[in-house]
């Protein structure tokens, strides 16, 4: 019986060792730390061998192949040793792929993968669609293969989920974007993150359809060395001809053979240019499937956004807090200022994943009037930025951040955290770092 050992017993983690069960392999589960509860009671209603804290190798360098969950780099040692020994290795995604004829509708990019995923989901519930999410939201691919199937599968991809994948093959792809992040897991590479993100358009065919940003120079670059396959549609707001959606006199315009919509920007719920890319390339998506253009529009002036995405959390004494808290890179940074209509209180920092300030720089000295740097480790953002803002403070927690920032600002500023750094030096996560943001600023 071929044997799966499927590293990490996180949601992808225990989708796929379910799915492997139900396909009748031998399967083992192994997780260097410790396994959460709700999972352990799965593992052992399935009947899943398991083991916590540790990675017995005798049990894992027999696999015939190894699901690894996303979260583990490359450079773990018994990844090394599995490499070293030719065994396969592959991701969940790739795995429950090998199961399911569904139609799968894949994003990624370095920014706006959550917001755009959700919001093509939504346009297809709205539509009527079975539509699920999948992927870094929401259930494993892997265990909706396995018990709870769906006709359409929305699916975040990360980088790390592409890296481990081959065969897998997208009916519709989205690149949103690529700019630096993650390189710490690349070597500090560039290059070897553009070809993880590159991935999502492997295998496509002519009856596939490649949906990506025109004006990204990353993007287009790297399109040119790529024999492609699939239909291609490329969303531009500086552009029209050949553009599957486009901006034209301060309308969204989604152009398709058979389907031609078009509604005012001033009418999207989600706000900024950013959202504005998102929502061609989720509308493009769905115009491709056929969706009708009255269920799109309803669906851009009716969508909710996503917490900790630009989130509004309040307004105290005239002064609007924005958590940003999902900003863990420059790039989104960028996107959240340039938005920006008043002057900024931004607050920065947390675990730097090599990092480089420049691309900001002109927008924070064009909007921020100061910078509070909460992180363990502040000495990065204070050699780029003091001098550059009035005022920069350095805070231990949120509450001392969120002190600090209402402090700095005047009526009618905006207090915006928005930290362009992971989050896991004085937080367990992004939303742990949103949520306390959000409570702080209640108790102002
Ligand atoms: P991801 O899932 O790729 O991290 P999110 O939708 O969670 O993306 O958004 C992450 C951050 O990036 C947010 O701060 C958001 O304001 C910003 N953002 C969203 N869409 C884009 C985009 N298309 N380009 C650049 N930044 C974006």
């Amino acid at each position: 019986m071929k044997r799966i050992v499927v590293l990490g017993a996180g949601e992808s983690g225990v989708g796929s060792a379910i799915l492997a069960q139900k396909q009748g392999f031998d399967v083992f589960v192994s997780d260097m730390s410790p396994i959460k509860e709700k999972y352990v009671a799965e593992l052992n209603q399935y009947n899943i061998a398991w083991e916590q804290g540790q990675h017995t190798e005798e049990l894992i360098l027999n696999a015939d192949e190894v699901i690894k969950s996303p979260g583990i780099p490359e450079k773990a040692p018994i990844i090394k040793k599995l490499r070293e020994k030719g065994i396969n290795i592959i991701s969940e995604i790739e795995f429950a792929g090998r199961y399911s004829k569904s139609k799968m509708i894949c994003i990624t990019g370095s920014n706006g993968k959550t917001t755009t995923t959700t919001l093509v989901h939504y346009i297809f519930k709205e539509a009527g669609l079975d539509a699920s999410l999948a992927g870094n939201i929401g259930f494993s691919l892997a265990r909706q293969v396995a018990i709870d199937p769906h006709d359409y599968y929305i699916i975040e991809l990360s980088s790390f989920q592409l890296d481990g994948m081959y065969d897998f093959k997208a009916d519709i792809a989205i690149l949103l974007n690529i700019t630096p992040d993650h390189l710490d897991r690349y070597d500090y590479k560039f290059q070897n993150y553009v070809d993880s993100k590159m991935r999502i358009l492997q295998n496509m065919t002519e009856n596939d359809t490649f949906i990506y940003w025109n004006e990204d120079p990353v993007v287009t670059k790297e399109l040119e060395k790529y024999d492609i396959k699939a239909k291609m549609m490329p969303f531009s707001i500086q552009t029209i001809e050949n553009m599957a959606a486009f901006l034209e006199n301060e309308k969204l315009v989604i152009n398709l053979k058979n389907n031609y919509i078009d509604m005012d920007i001033n009418k999207l719920a989600l706000k900024g240019q950013h959202n504005i890319y998102n929502s061609m390339a989720a509308g493009i998506a769905a115009g491709v499937e056929g969706i009708k253009k009255d269920t799109i529009r309803k669906a851009f002036s009716d969508f909710s956004g996503v917490e900790h995405r630009l989130e509004p959390v309040a307004k105290v004494r005239s002064v609007l807090f924005i958590n940003d808290s999902k900003a863990t890179n420059v790039n989104s940074c960028w996107y959240a200022l340039q938005c920006m209509q008043t002057p900024v209180v931004l607050i920065l920092g947390g675990k730097d994943k090599g990092n480089d300030y420049t691309e900001i720089e002109d927008l924070v000295k064009e909007k921020v009037k100061a910078i509070v740097c909460l992180g363990v480790d502040n000495t990065k953002l204070h050699a780029f930025f003091d001098g550059k803002v009035e005022n920069i403070a350095d805070a231990g927690s949120m509450e001392e951040a969120v002190n600090k920032c209402f402090a700095f600002a005047d009526k009618g500023d905006t207090v915006l955290l928005s930290p362009c750094c992971a989050s896991f030096d004085l937080f367990k996560s992004y939303e742990d770092r949103g949520q306390q943001f959000k409570e702080c600023v209640k108790r102002l």
